[in-house]
């Protein structure tokens, strides 16, 4: 099989490795975006949450399944992590692990599945979020409907539909700017939310890159 065209168990398990280390070197860019809209614990949040994880799985079963290591990273992050993003992130892993069970290795459809239930248990969580509500949801939205696209066309390689999501994730990013939030903390704020990038939007991105610079890496 083309190793760059699918990840396994330990990748998976590097990948959150290398989301804990993103999340520390962000930190503070987090919890600064937050301060502007929220009330600055965003980066804290992610850090503390990840690096919880990370001492997890470093008791993971070398038996292990894809899903085993998200389920272990989603159920860390919702015990771990207070406020929003812990049980938003929470969900997004575990409901990730459900289209992973058993799965030793996932393909580009695989990781589509995975996405695409992970942004649905993220939705439902947040109470129906929608693109345009100014969260995460604008840049895992539209990242998933890239995944979505290559679904049907086989030949796409795991690097190609990733950069393609990066690109769109990082729209859906900036998009955040100019909204009036209507989920969460910023939504009490009205018009003071314009002109601020969504710190849950940007850990989202973030934790997307990670998984594009694996895998090409990996391809290399
Ligand atoms: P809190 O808002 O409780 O302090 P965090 O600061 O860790 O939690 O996370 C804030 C982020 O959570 C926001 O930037 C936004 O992206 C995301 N968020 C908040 N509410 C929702 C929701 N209902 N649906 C999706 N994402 C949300
Ligand atoms: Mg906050």
């Amino acid at each position: 099989m083309d190793l760059t065209k699918t990840l396994d168990t330990s990748d998976f398990i590097e990948i959150i490795c290398r989301v804990s280390l993103v999340m520390e070197e962000n930190e503070e860019y987090l919890t600064d975006l937050d301060a502007a809209i929220g009330d600055a614990d965003h980066g804290i949040n992610m850090n503390r949450g990840f690096k919880s994880v990370v001492e997890q799985l470093k008791k993971t079963d070398p038996d292990s399944d894809v899903g085993d290591v998200l389920m272990t990273t989603g159920t860390v992050l919702m015990e771990m992590v207070g406020g929003a993003a812990g049980p938003l992130y929470g969900m997004m892993f575990t409901g990730m692990a459900s289209a992973a069970s058993d799965k030793k290795e996932v393909n580009n459809a695989d990781l589509a599945a995975i996405f695409i239930e992970g942004l649905k248990a993220v939705q439902d969580i947040g109470g129906g979020t929608m693109p345009g509500d100014k969260t995460m949801v604008d840049t895992l939205y539209p990242a998933v409907q890239e995944f979505n696209k290559s679904h049907d066309t086989t030949c796409a390689g795991l690097i190609n539909v990733l950069e393609r999501a990066l690109m769109a994730a990082d729209q859906g990013l900036k998009s955040t700017i100019p909204l009036i939030a209507k989920k969460g903390r910023a939504s009490y704020l009205g018009e003071r939310a314009v002109g601020h990038q969504d710190p849950g939007a940007t850990s989202a991105y973030l934790i997307i890159k990670v998984i594009y610079d694996f895998a090409r890496g990996k391809g290399e």
